[in-house]
């Protein structure tokens, strides 16, 4: 078995090595070797770890393994039994989208509450096989929630970079509260994750942004999980909340080894959504740009996926064009509105989670998604992470967000005639 990083830009590849990129600049691909995949891998392969018990079997990522990372050893794995996600199906989203056929993939359901844990696994078990020491991030907040908690169970050094004031509460207190020697970068994420990269660099910390190719072998687990939770037979789309771009490229890359696995037939398409002040990607693909262009000063309530300048556009440009995909924006509006919905389903996330709700929606009342097709919303973080967001909304505190959907507390007297009065 074997695995090779590859360069995007110039093809040139690599042994592996603790490198995420080419001496070229490009960003790498982890490259399993397909050839000798075929035949070893199969959906009963998959179909049988389901329910194991046996490490690492029991995670939703390393039942992949051999499409995940073929050579690291049992010992090197660094797990939190990550993955195996729910599928809700729920009367009032299908209402507010119009879609009859809408199913919400919660990744918000992982241990640290966002997908992020499904590449970190990958990421950080990488680290422990090459012998690191230190790991590094920047981060909108749940990849430093993610890394600190796998780095200390590992028993490895992290430092994360947010940007000050910038990331919401409960992701915060993840960091902190697993060990994360934590810099507070003055300056927004795109500032963060230049700083970080040269610090790796110089340091010799081993980065774990999703520049990191292990971290997207990792987060492909979410297509082939969905995929298996379809009985192998993909749904016609799959909407993602789209900020660093991390996501929308392992997907693409999932669905490409899935075919050429020959484990399914057809490619869903793929469309990305991003919050309407933090929107390059949006951009280049609305004007058909040869580059992409940064938003200089990224406004969303989304925290999650508040990224001027975002590292993988090319990978996730390329999964685009794979899947004949689409880019949507969406406003800070219709993100708080999807986000009540789902909340009020029952089901529950933070904010930039809900831009894949907000998303399908306007895609389908624009025409591009049939009402009738079958549709997979991935729901990207924890309801818990930003109970800030929630609260102001219900509370209707929020700047220009209009809260159509407001479930406000009510004050009463202790008596039972005020109980009735309002429960009546
Ligand atoms: C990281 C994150 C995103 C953005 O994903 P990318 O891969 O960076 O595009 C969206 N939602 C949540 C909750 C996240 O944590
Ligand atoms: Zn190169």
């Amino acid at each position: 078995m074997d695995v090779k990083l590859k360069c995007i830009e110039c093809d040139k590849s690599f042994d592996g090595g603790a490198i995420n990129r080419c001496v070229c600049g490009g960003l790498l691909d982890a490259v399993p070797d397909l050839e000798s995949l075929r035949g070893v891998v199969s959906k009963e392969l998959f179909d049988k770890r389901i329910g194991s018990r046996e490490f690492p079997y029991t995670s939703g990522v390393w039942r992949f393994r051999e499409l995940v990372n073929p050579i690291v050893l049992d010992k090197d794995i660094v797990s939190k039994s990550e993955g195996n996600t729910f599928l809700y199906s729920h009367q009032r989203v299908r209402e507010y989208t119009g879609i009859s056929n809408i199913v919400l993939k919660h990744e918000g359901e992982n241990p640290t509450g966002s997908f992020k844990d499904r590449g970190m696994t990958s990421g950080i078990s990488e680290a422990k096989r090459l012998g690191m020491n230190a790991v590094a991030c920047a981060s909108t907040g749940n990849t430093s929630a993610s890394m600190a908690a796998y780095a200390s169970l590992a028993g490895l050094r992290s430092i994360v970079f947010i940007p000050e004031g910038m990331i919401a509460f409960g992701k915060l207190s993840q960091a902190l509260a697993y060990g994360a020697k934590v810099l507070q970068v003055n300056g927004n994420f795109d500032d963060a994750m230049s700083l970080v990269q040269e610090s790796a660099e110089e340091l010799g910390m081993y980065l774990l942004n999703s520049i990191n190719p292990w971290r997207i072998e990792g987060q492909k687990t979410i297509i082939f999980e969905l995929v298996q939770q379809f009985k192998w037979e993909p749904p016609d789309w799959i909407i993602v909340p789209a900020g660093n771009l991390g996501n929308t490229a392992a997907f693409g890359k999932a669905f490409y080894e899935l075919v050429e696995l020959e484990l399914i037939d057809s490619i869903p398409r793929i469309a990305s959504i991003q919050a309407s002040g933090a929107n390059p990607f949006y951009g280049l693909w609305k004007n058909n740009l040869k580059e992409l262009e940064a938003v200089e000063n990224p406004e969303t309530i989304a925290t999650a996926i508040k990224i001027g300048n975002p590292v993988s556009w090319k990978k996730a440009l390329r999964a685009i064009k794979l899947t004949c995909g689409v880019v949507e924006q969406v406003t800070d509006q219709e993100i708080m509105d999807a986000k009540a919905i789902v909340d009020a389903s029952g089901i529950g996330c933070e904010p930039a989670s809900a831009a894949s709700v907000a998303g399908a929606k306007k895609l389908m009342e624009a025409g591009v998604i049939d009402p009738k097709e079958r549709v997979a919303c991935v729901i990207t973080g924890n309801i818990l992470k930003d109970p800030d967001a929630t609260i102001n909304y219900h509370l209707s505190r929020l700047d220009g967000i209009f809260s159509r959907f407001a479930n406000k507390p009510t004050v009463i007297k202790p008596t039972l005639e005020a109980v009735k009065r309002e429960v009546g």
